[in-house]
């Protein structure tokens, strides 16, 4: 067992806030959503928290994410739940990038191969703390999976709702991680609804994304993560794949949570949340000008993950990267799949489709001269490739026949 969990942790939550309103809300309860309908964010006392933790004293912890403690909302040490949630690497991408400046923070690393582990570590732990006994959630794939590990681990009973041509490999994580998963014939907000349903009746504890104020508090590390990796210093411009947009969140809470430490000064990253040109409701209303985004019909893209159509925290994502100076950005489904190939074939990276997408905005984005080619840039791939559909390779050999060695 890693030692920091068995450490003695102290506290430095004060409230739950509305992220629309402001409203307050008391910590140590179940909350889902505020009263206006809008995500929870969690609130700590950070003068304490830097009386009690310097840089010095979190460079000399282990790097998993159990380091940042004081930053994080679980009270005892006890409910913790952990599956080995490794600080994840930057990779340069120099020849599929072209520059040596563009690193890839490889999420595939963590626990059930994506980032989704980060916030349902988080959320599961807390679930547990609150004393929540069932719980349900419609997923994408990924954060399914990251539940249904970390909930069967705690003895937590899972319902998850997916659409029916969720990635097989998915379904079949969870099912074999203890959830009950269903296939339902439709998009992941129509999986949302049934999930509504059933907590309004009592049956579960709603898990969507952003549904529930813990995830984006897990999420937040990849940020945390980041400035210290940097030395304290945020690069130029980060590509996030931007579905629920609860990564992007978090990451801009972490750096106002940074910045009210005294660890870092007030330049921010230009952040870009990048989605699929089938399905970017984001990109839509960031080119409108508008603070929410209306649901994106007929939503379709191989990035499963980012076919999000409708998302809760839409107005929050769409003030991060607005305040950073930053874009929403749409790819298309060719320029993914050329990313992702090229990614492996050039550099012997293998992205998932989501990844590649952060990787093709990249090169469009320094086409058209929104990012500089010297500028230090982090592409976010958020799962291991091996999840996802490969191209064939057909090539066999006959040891009986003769060989000929030039072909081979
Ligand atoms: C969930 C997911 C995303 C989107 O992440 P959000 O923070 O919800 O926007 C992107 N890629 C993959 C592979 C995912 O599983």
């Amino acid at each position: 067992m890693n030692r920091n969990l068995t450490i003695d942790r102290p506290t430095f939550v004060t409230h739950l806030e509305c992220s629309l309103t402001g409203e307050r809300y008391e910590a140590d309860r179940l909350h889902g959503l505020s009263r206006a309908g809008r995500p929870l964010l969690v609130r700590y006392d950070l003068e304490a928290v830097k009386a009690a933790l310097s840089r010095d004293t979190l460079g000399a912890r282990e790097t998993d994410m159990w380091r940042w403690r004081e930053l994080l909302p679980v009270r005892r040490t006890g409910n913790i739940v952990s599956l080995g949630e490794i600080e994840t690497p930057l990779i340069p991408i120099p020849r599929a990038a072209g520059s040596p400046n563009v690193l890839v923070k490889d999420e595939g690393r963590l626990p059930t191969g994506s980032f989704k582990a980060r916030g349902l570590v988080m959320a599961v732990a807390m679930a547990k703390e609150l004393g929540v006994t069932r719980i349900a959630m419609p997923t994408n794939g990924n954060a399914g999976a990251a539940l249904a590990a970390y909930a069967t681990r705690v003895g937590i009973e899972t319902i998850v709702f997916c659409p029916e041509d969720t990635p097989e490999v998915n379904v079949r994580e969870i099912a074999m991680q203890g959830a009950r998963v269903w296939r339902v014939n439709g998009l992941i907000d129509d999986c949302g609804a049934i999930v509504g349903k059933g907590a309004a009746e009592g049956r579960w504890f709603d898990f969507s994304t952003l549904k529930e104020p813990y995830r984006i508090e897990g999420k937040k590390t990849m940020g945390l993560e980041l400035a210290a990796q940097f030395g304290w210093e945020l690069p130029d411009a980060i590509f996030y794949p931007t579905g629920g947009g609860t990564g992007l969140i978090g990451m801009w809470k972490a750096f106002d949570e940074l910045e009210a430490l005294g660890w870092i000064g007030a330049k921010r990253p230009r952040m870009y949340a990048v989605q699929a040109s089938g399905c970017a409701p984001i990109v839509r209303a960031f080119e409108e000008g508008v603070e929410h985004a209306e649901r994106w019909e007929d939503a379709h893209t191989v990035a499963a993950g980012i076919r999000v159509p409708r998302a809760v925290g839409d107005f929050l994502i769409l003030r991060a990267v607005r305040a950073s100076g930053g874009k929403a950005l749409g790819v298309g489904d060719p320029a993914i799949l050329q990313a992702v190939d090229d990614a492996a074939r050039k550099d012997g990276l293998l992205l998932c489709p989501e990844g590649g997408a952060t990787l093709a905005a990249y090169r469009e984005a320094v086409r058209t001269g929104e990012v500089d080619e010297d500028e230090r840039v982090v592409l976010f791939n958020c799962a291991t490739g091996l999840k996802y559909p490969m191209p064939a390779a057909p090539r066999t050999l006959d040891r009986h026949a003769p060989i000929d060695f030039e072909l081979l």
